[in-house]
């Protein structure tokens, strides 16, 4: 028995269809944003676990596939609607890691590129705390070390085969991108204090350790790094 045909059903799913996603992002088949069969297979993906300039990082996945195609339709183009699936794990693992840590423990988040920040107009870790159930913590700062410092290298480091890495970056040595990073941040109110530091995708971890020794210089200690997506290997 075929359902009967209702044109103002129609009618009503051609308007939702306005609104709502018709395409699953990592699919492409007709559905929800994120399939059902996509959710299971981002629910089984496994964590990763890390050092970072000695200091443990956690990520909630790692970056590749399903996770890398859902980070970067959320930050290039925008796609919040895709936050919660991957934030859910980061939420989670971020509350775990200060539920580990010493009482008092601070929690900062690295700070998106200024060109990032500009573009988007909204702060991909911030949204992925948010629809973890983490408020938004306080940011190390970003400090102007040099005017050479490269314009969207945070870009081209998370999007690194998206279309907006520029010529060369992928060339530049890892003695480069150290050099380039050291004295970019800047901690604040951590004297004596143990600090769980949250960023949202690590590839070569120059920026995490950049921010383990802004942490440091200013008198505290990183216990515990998270992530949303580790690139390995
Ligand atoms: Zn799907």
């Amino acid at each position: 028995m075929t359902a009967p045909h209702h044109p103002w059903r129609d009618a009503a799913l051609a308007v939702l269809g306005l609104f709502l996603p018709v395409a699953c992002v990592g699919c492409g088949v007709a559905d929800r944003a994120l399939c059902t069969s996509c959710r299971s297979s981002l629910a089984a993906a496994p964590r990763r676990v890390r050092l970072v300039a000695g200091v443990r990082l956690d990520a909630a996945f790692e970056y590749e596939g399903l996770v890398r195609t859902l980070l970067l339709e959320l930050k290039l183009r925008g796609r919040v609607d895709l936050a919660r699936p991957l934030g859910a794990r980061f939420g989670a693992l971020v509350r775990t890691a200060l539920a580990e840590s010493p009482s008092g423990t601070v929690l900062l988040r690295v700070p998106p590129s200024p060109q990032g920040a500009r573009r988007r107009g909204f702060d991909p870790v911030v949204l992925l705390l948010a629809r973890g159930g983490v408020r938004r913590p306080p940011r190390l700062s970003r400090v102007r070390v040099r005017q050479s410092a490269p314009a969207g290298r945070r870009e081209a480091e998370h999007g690194r085969q998206g279309a907006r890495a520029g010529p060369g970056q992928k060339e530049r040595s890892a003695v480069e991108r150290v050099a380039a990073t050291v004295g970019t941040l800047r901690a604040v109110g951590v004297r004596g204090r143990t600090v769980v530091v949250v960023d949202d995708v690590v590839t070569t971890g120059v920026t995490l350790a950049e921010a383990v020794r802004a942490v440091r210089a200013a008198g505290g200690r990183v216990v515990r790094l998270v992530a949303v997506a580790s690139v390995d290997g």
